[in-house]
């Protein structure tokens, strides 16, 4: 059951929580695991509370040497009364492992057999492992302890004391969070290294020890390259001992900031080629859950409703780190591109909330507000601030907040102190209006006189401040683009703010508002300016303003001020010249998605064809064996309906030079090649026995999901709503392999199936798994007015799981703006 703010306020009002000793047994093989757990805590004497705790069996259980009565576990707590004031509870129990990515996950891969582990309590999963009072404030040093197979190898938090014949002790930690304990093990392969006094080791599966082999080099570089730019930024050194990475299987998150031990998902250890924007995105999770050791897991969050004081700043100082400290220079085009929309879209739809709710009610909220508000839009708020008050202070005040909380908690009330502190600016204003107050302003740019047009949405109508650059760009006589000037200006909080130095400037041939991604808005280009884009656009040279541009154009087709048609036209033009891969990923992805959903059967192949022609062109020019070659491979593979040409890839003929096709990219052909009904089962079991890979074994999934026959899609649907065998990962992707336009005649029963049956697939699987689930099968691409009725019907149901109603809610408002902007 989720725990609610109040019950977490009054449980740390009388609970001091010391030590957590922890012992687990996973020496047998079956369903089920061994725990035994010591607790010890302060409490105010004569008290009562609760742990959470979810056991199969309880073998013993005494509170300060007193047995504990059985029937005090319930409901997912073990309650406790007549508590002293120091008390020892300890625990002997049997406990079940997981295939949801949460609590004890347990994962056979399907290449060697081997049986792995990895411990993941967040959000609320601790009672699924050990007794423990499981809220972020509550925080204890752990000494862990495991009973393994001897051939396997075991990481935790804490460091390794001493190991032998299956049995792993490890050091006691600096007081952590109960969501930040951590564990994996499994025979796994292990990489180690040192750098400047921290001890560093990488791990992986087995099966994927060659890769990671390889790729060690460049994932200790950036480890290295990041730590050092931290410690030039913050006065508290790196504060958790060692620095261990372990790649997880079927890992929910991308990854997750133990301290002492990060767990990334295993599917960035990359068996096949990818492109560079893909080793950027590596990087930028590195350094991400590194920022996380200072902001998350050094300070912590009091309570959820701060969670963007952990993922906001770990994404704005990821995104800025990475950007300065490794090689990838362009993280905050990448940002500008992928990561905005993702804010933008979130703050958009009915569940839009603040970056900084005043209030999560409880777990089950707070576990749903890790979405693009949380991340980018805090993120982009944070960049923003910076822009306000200056680098100084902003660092000065972050440096303050952590001495002034280390291993310990704090609110947004405590950092709004320090950097008003620092900076010597009163910040109470600019808060309430950037993380109080949900949505998104509107920039618009107008000439003559120039100005800047602010709107905002007429349910929330909070006009903001905005630090903004405007840049002016001149064509040359030689064909190329220069950025003539760019324009500092302080947008009022205020419908209409005049900008004179515009005007004082002579006319250029583009302007583009919010030059440099400052602010966080949608942008809308003045009326010249925007017929010049398609001509202008790829002959700029700077990236991040070409991000700016695309990213508005985009946006004015998803709110359908522009139509798709035209999306499409400027891709066939702009795109094979596109020179940033990123760009070229994230336009081809977001107009796939659109062409889907904002055109018509009638109109959808044509479209689809200029995409496929435009990924087309940029493959006949792109440099072979390049990141822009593979982009370009991946969107043609994706849009094109030539399964002639596709199965010659196959079988290695006409394949450009330089391309390889590798075992993903022989996935994806084949993924598409079922999608046209042009390979069935047969190809499906044939590729999976050549490739008896955990990867292997999810496309295999994805595959038998889109064979277009009725029997294949009652197999898959059945997978998807009630077999609670198939794990977090194999189930999402069967859901992601689902829905094609291409089948919406065969799929057609399955529109009123969703909404009959998704309320009982969120019963039987895991609070992360079933968000993502009820997300993936969501029948996005059935646009028309009897989904949006069948979408109101299961709304107005008043018993309706919180996840689900979230999930169908912003779907269904995503499929208003579709019907609305049809052609
Ligand atoms: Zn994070």
């Amino acid at each position: 059951m989720p725990l609610t703010r109040s019950e977490a306020t009054a449980r740390a009002a009388i609970i001091d929580v010391h030590s957590y000793e922890v012992h687990l047994d996973v020496t047998a093989a079956g369903e089920t695991f061994g725990s035994r757990a010591v607790v010890r805590f302060g409490a105010r004497p004569g008290s009562s509370t609760f742990l959470e705790f979810e056991p199969v069996v309880v073998s013993s259980m005494t509170l300060n040497g007193s047995p504990v009565p059985s029937l005090s576990v319930s409901g997912g707590r073990l309650t406790l009364a007549d508590l002293a004031e120091e008390n020892e509870l300890v625990v002997e129990a049997t406990m079940r492992y997981s295939n949801d990515g949460e609590g004890l996950h347990r994962y056979t891969d399907p290449a060697d057999g081997n049986v792995y582990l990895y411990q993941h309590l967040f959000i609320n999963n601790g009672g699924r492992v050990l007794p423990c009072f499981d809220q972020p404030d509550l925080k204890a040093s752990w000494q862990v302890s495991v009973s393994a197979p001897a051939d396997w190898k075991v990481a935790t938090n804490g460091e390794l004391v001493s190991s032998s014949a299956g049995e792993w002790r490890f050091a006691a930690t600096k007081p952590i969070s109960t969501y930040l304990a951590s564990l994996f093990a499994g025979p796994f392969h292990a990489v180690t290294d040192s750098h400047d006094g921290i001890p560093l080791a990488l791990y992986v599966r087995a099966a994927l020890a060659e890769h990671l082999d390889r790729q060690a080099e460049e994932l200790f570089t950036i480890t290295k390259q990041c730590l050092d730019r931290y410690h030039e930024m913050f006065e508290i050194r790196y504060p958790f001992g060692h620095y261990q990475q372990a790649f997880a299987p079927e890992f929910n998150f991308g990854a997750m900031e133990y301290p002492g031990l990060v767990v990334f998902r295993d599917e960035m250890i990359y068996r096949s080629a990818v492109t560079d924007s893909q080793r950027e995105s590596r990087a930028n999770v590195i350094a991400h859950e590194m920022a996380h050791m200072w902001f998350g897991d050094l300070v912590t969050m009091a309570w959820w409703d701060d969670l963007w004081l952990n993922e906001s700043f770990a994404e704005y100082l990821g995104t800025r780190v990475a950007g300065e400290a490794t090689r990838f220079t362009g993280t905050w085009t990448t940002f500008a591109m992928q990561r905005k929309a993702w804010g933008l879209r979130a703050d958009q739809h009915p569940s839009t909330h603040p970056v900084a709710p005043v209030e999560v009610r409880d777990t089950e909220q707070a576990l749903l507000n890790f979405d693009g508000i949380s991340y980018a839009k805090g993120a982009a708020t944070l960049k923003q601030l910076v822009a306000f008050v200056g680098d100084e202070a902003f660092l000065a005040g972050l440096n303050e907040h952590f001495t002034a909380h280390a291993y310990g908690n704090a609110t947004l009330a405590d950092l709004l102190g320090a950097l008003a502190k620092a900076s010597g600016r009163d910040l109470s204003g600019w808060a309430e209006v950037w993380l109080r107050r949900a949505q998104v302003n509107t920039l618009r740019l107008e000439l003559s006189p120039a100005r800047v047009e602010q709107t905002a949405p007429a349910d929330y109508p909070t006009l903001r401040p905005h630090k903004i650059g405007i840049g002016l760009y001149d064509r040359g006589a030689d064909g190329t683009v220069v950025r003539r000037s760019l324009l500092p200006v302080e947008v009022e909080a205020a419908a209409v703010t005049a900008v004179p130095a515009l005007d004082a400037e002579p006319a250029a041939d583009l302007v583009v508002l919010n030059d440099g991604d400052l602010t966080y808005a949608k942008i809308r280009l003045d009326d010249a300016s925007t017929a010049a884009v398609s001509t202008v656009l790829p002959l700029i040279s700077d990236s991040l303003a070409r991000a700016v541009l695309w990213a508005a154009t985009l946006d004015a087709v998803v709110d359908g001020e522009r139509p798709v048609a035209e999306l499409v036209t400027l891709v066939l033009t702009a795109l094979p010249v596109e020179s940033e891969v990123v760009i070229v990923e994230d336009v081809l992805r977001a107009t796939r998605s659109l062409v889907d959903r904002y055109s018509t059967p009638e109109t959808r192949p044509a479209a689809l064809e200029l995409v496929a022609q435009a990924a087309d062109r940029l493959l006949a020019v792109s440099e072979p064996g390049g990141s822009r070659q593979l982009a370009a491979a991946r969107g043609l593979i994706g849009a094109t309906n030539q399964s002639g040409r596709l199965r010659g890839w196959l079988d290695g003929e006409g394949v450009p030079d330089g391309l390889a096709i590798d075992a993903d990219l022989r996935w994806l052909i084949l993924y598409r090649l079922v999608v046209l009904d042009a390979a069935g089962t047969a190809e499906i079991d044939e590729e999976f026995a050549r490739d008896r890979s955990a990867t292997g074994a999810q496309w295999a999934a994805r595959c038998r999901a889109a064979v277009p026959t009725p029997d294949a899609k009652a197999a898959a649907w059945q997978a998807i709503v009630s077999d609670v065998s198939l794990s977090n990962r194999l189930v999402e992707m069967t859901a992601s392999g689902f829905w094609h336009p291409e089948q919406l005649d065969l799929l057609a029963p399955y529109v009123p199936r969703y909404f009959a049956e998704m309320p009982a697939m969120m019963r039987v699987r895991g609070g992360m798994s079933a968000e993502r689930t009820a997300g993936y099968a969501y029948p996005e691409l059935a646009v028309g007015a009897e989904t949006r009725r069948l979408a109101a019907e299961l709304l107005s149901r008043e018993d309706l799981d919180p996840i689900l109603r979230r999930v169908v809610q912003d779907a269904d408002d995503d499929m208003r703006r579709a019907v609305e902007a049809r052609f």
